[in-house]
């Protein structure tokens, strides 16, 4: 039964992402196919919002309102640099129970066997875990922990999965930034090695500090074969940032393959994200919609000058978070 849910609500999604795709302006018309909660602003500093944080109350109002909505629809936390955070279990829990697949973004802090055993416990679908590096100065140029922190995590979360017999996805996501090329091959070797699910090569939100290595770059994604995740329209769009470094948000669409040229960006169609000090948006680089209210539907009610702004938006972006495919699989 519990699968015929799932199955309806990966069909479900595929609906809304097609329907997204039409990057529709009208915020009665816009269902979003994912919820996504922000509880840091690591990679986007000043974007939670301004004023206390949500409570956990507050946290699982946004989800319950928005499953009546839109029903249950898959719920990422991103909680890049603190997965141990006393939020993030109690989140996952009640997403899972309302039936939401859940997903966990992090680059692995606070990721111990405890804590990976509890992340399964409380109903944990998919985690990708950021690793940039298999020495602690590369990850820490890349993703900002140590080595052992992230690579530590992945080998608790494997134990867990082992020890609680758990279909738990399991993904290493390789950011394309810095000093990454240096061990992006051992890294690759490492998770393989490991036994994650698949690695996925991140483009970095903004485009800068991409290493001009593209025949790396291609080396790895062939290497690796089905082990890695990228589209390949994904990796064309890396290489275009990394041929265009203007620091900007992914990549100007005039660099675009011609059918990402034609598309407006379907974000504001598919993605609802909720940051911990209220903030509400669809895209990080436009002005959100506003500050969380009582009802998300209220909310959601003004975000006509958001998503027309998402639709005339002459970027286009291919990090996983904000691309059309979906999160996870
Ligand atoms: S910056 Fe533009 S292309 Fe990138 S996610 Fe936002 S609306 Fe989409």
């Amino acid at each position: 039964m519990l699968e015929l849910e799932h199955q309806l609500t990966r069909a479900r999604g595929i609906l809304r992402r097609a329907w997204a795709r039409t990057a529709n302006t009208d915020p009665e018309l816009v269902a979003p196919a994912r919820l996504v909660l922000r509880l840091d602003d690591t990679d986007l500093p000043g974007i939670l919002g301004a004023g206390d944080t949500l409570t956990i109350h507050e946290w699982n109002q946004v989800i319950t309102q928005a499953v009546e909505q839109y029903g249950p629809l898959p719920v990422t936390i991103l909680a890049q640099h603190n997965a141990n955070d006393e939020r993030v279990a109690p989140l996952i829990r009640f997403a899972h129970r309302m039936e939401c697949p859940t997903s966990l973004v992090t680059d692995g802090t606070g990721i111990d066997d405890a804590q990976a055993e509890l992340l399964i416990d409380v109903g944990l679908g998919a985690i990708r875990i950021l690793v940039g590096g298999v020495s602690d100065g590369i990850q820490a140029q890349t993703v900002g922990n140590t080595a052992a922190e992230a690579t530590g995590a992945v080998a608790s979360v494997l134990a867990a999965r082992d020890n609680r017999n758990s279909s738990i996805d399991i993904e290493v996501a390789i950011p394309w930034t810095g000093p990454v090329v240096l061990e992006i091959a051992a890294i690759v070797g490492w998770a393989r090695q490991a036994g994650v699910d698949g690695v996925r090569i991140l483009a970095p939100l903004l485009a800068n500090d991409l290493p001009a290595d593209p025949e790396l770059l291609d080396k790895t994604i062939d290497s690796a074969g089905v082990f890695c995740r990228n589209t390949g329209t994904s990796i064309e769009e890396i290489h275009a940032m990394v041929a265009h470094p203007d620091g900007k948000p992914g990549l100007d669409k005039k660099h675009a393959t011609r059918r990402r040229k034609k598309r407006k960006c379907p974000v504001g169609g598919q993605r609802l994200v909720v940051a911990a000090a209220g903030n509400v948006y669809s895209c990080p680089f436009h002005a959100p919609i506003g500050q969380l209210g009582d009802e998300l539907s209220d909310t959601l009610a003004l975000g006509r000058a958001h998503l027309e702004a998402i639709a005339s938006c002459n970027r286009v972006c291919s990090h996983v978070e904000l691309a059309p495919a979906p999160i996870f699989g």
